[in-house]
């Protein structure tokens, strides 16, 4: 593809993309089709030569469209949002463009130097501890997900605690790890990943309110010390998934520092809430935490995949992960007088990721991103308030910010049939989760083009579907 047709062709995409928000309103949320449908309407092997490009546009409207869940939708209140924006995926597409592989400074040393300002903005619009600043002693690193960043932290924290001996030796059998039984499954997935093994994790019990117990976290510790093991990771969430809990992190911070247990700090969805001043106790005692992360992918009109981790010492996290072969070796690693990123997480290569961050703070400013916030907070709080004025509903648990999960009161199989004809009308899409054991609905604002008269239609069409 010559430039010229790039440019003709790449206007033609950007126009599909424009008609397909401004139309996304109208398309069912949740795709209708059946498992094998998608593949089946495509041809089974590739084109021996290549094809005209509006036949492939054919195809992504008439055959890929159907199948897709319409996660920009302003009707999604499904999950976790990931909602993007213009700016995001103008600065996806110059990443791409330039094709940038930031794996060393000395690779493209924007892609570095920019990742490490943009996140340092970052810390100072959430108003992050300043040992997370890149001019303390730590600092920040786009990674993939929230999933990568646990599994990072909780190799600093493994490798902290056997002073580097389990990446040489193999994981010590006595360590041990900690979280509340409501946190992420990414967190069980790093266990595993890491070789402490899923029986080494200890699900710590949660308050009424679903949010970690930390007397419970203190015997537990204890427990484990007596019997010989070794405590080296706490992950606390401030934001659970399936309730939006907020997991007391002073008084855990306070266990960990005592234990000399990493404390990593998960803040998928919530985090972003934080831009906003009066959000921001969410994240009281975030100090005493080790790492911390969020997903800018989730709530901050950044598209997948863009995840914020923070560290306090970063020696700690690259001395976990660092290895030098002599094909990467240069002279400013060597200086010391660089950042280089690919030892801040898995992968040696990575993405320009930095400049969709930096196009959507630079567009929306941190007053526009507090603005878009503190309206999906509104309106997810007049959602709850609506729920709780209906006497044939109740809410299951605590909303504090964007997350309402509620139910009719009527049993289970009530309560999943109205979630699956909600769902089925392509009106809408919502989820699900259980909480003290009973099937629970949840509805979770933060769609960029989600607005009061969608969450009122939603609302509407959920009263309905209890039997007005
Ligand atoms: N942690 C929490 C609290 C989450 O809610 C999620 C996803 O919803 C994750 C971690 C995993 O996120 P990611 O897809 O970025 O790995």
């Amino acid at each position: 593809m010559s430039p010229a047709e790039f440019r003709r062709r790449g206007r033609e995409v950007i126009d599909w993309i424009a008609d397909y928000w401004e139309r996304v309103e109208t398309l069912p949320v949740l795709s209708p089709v059946t498992p094998g449908a998608v593949r089946d309407s495509l041809p089974p092997h590739p084109p021996a030569v290549g094809e005209p490009f509006e036949d492939v546009m054919r195809d992504l409207e008439q055959l890929i469209l159907p199948g897709i869940t319409h996660w920009q939708s302003p009707n999604f209140f499904a999950y976790f949002p990931a909602n993007t924006s213009g700016p995001s995926v103008l600065g996806d597409l110059v990443s791409s463009g330039l094709g940038v592989q930031g794996m060393l400074w000395a690779t493209s040393p924007a892609c570095t130097e920019l990742e490490t300002l943009v996140l340092d903005w970052l810390g100072e619009m959430l108003d992050l501890p300043p040992q997370f600043h890149s001019t303390g002693s730590g600092g920040g690193v786009i990674q993939d997900s929230a999933s990568s960043a646990a599994l990072c932290a909780l190799l600093a924290g493994r490798e902290r605690a056997t002073k580097g001996a389990s990446n040489t030796q193999g994981a010590d059998p006595r360590l041990v790890a900690y979280t509340s039984s409501q946190a992420h499954s990414s967190i069980e997935k790093a266990v595993k990943i890491a070789g402490l093994g899923s029986d080494k994790l200890r699900l710590i019990a949660v308050d009424a309110n679903f949010a970690l117990r930390p007397e419970a976290l203190a015997a537990q510790l204890e427990a484990d010390l007596a019997a010989g093991l070794l405590p080296c990771f706490v992950c606390a969430t401030v934001g659970t998934t399936s309730s939006n809990a907020m997991d007391p992190l002073p008084a855990i911070g306070r266990l960990c520092r005592d234990h000399h247990v990493w404390l990593h700090v998960d803040a998928a969805m919530s985090g972003t809430a934080a831009l906003c001043p009066e959000f921001r106790g969410i994240q009281a005692g975030l100090a005493l935490a080790d790492s911390y992360c969020f997903d800018p992918h989730k709530w901050m009109f950044t598209n997948f995949d863009c995840n914020c981790f923070y560290v306090a010492d970063r020696r700690a996290l690259v001395s976990a992960l660092s290895v030098l072969p002599e094909y990467l070796r240069n002279q400013a690693t060597e200086s010391g007088a660089v950042i280089d990123y690919r030892d801040w997480h898995v992968p040696l290569g990575r993405r320009f990721r930095a400049l969709k961050l930096w196009l959507v703070i630079r567009h929306y400013g941190v007053h526009g991103l507090q603005q878009l916030i503190r309206e999906h907070v509104h309106l997810a709080q007049e959602f709850a308030q609506w729920v709780q004025a209906d006497p044939r509903f109740e809410l299951a648990a605590p909303a504090p910010l964007n997350l309402v999960c509620f139910r009719m009161r009527a049993d289970d199989d009530a309560n999943q049939q109205l979630l699956e004809r909600l769902n089925q009308s392509g009106a809408l899409y919502l989820t699900h989760t259980r909480l003290d054991g009973r099937f629970t609905l949840r509805f979770c604002v933060g769609q960029t083009q989600t607005e009061r008269r969608h969450v009122q239609a939603a609302w509407a069409r959920i009263q309905e579907g209890a039997g007005r």
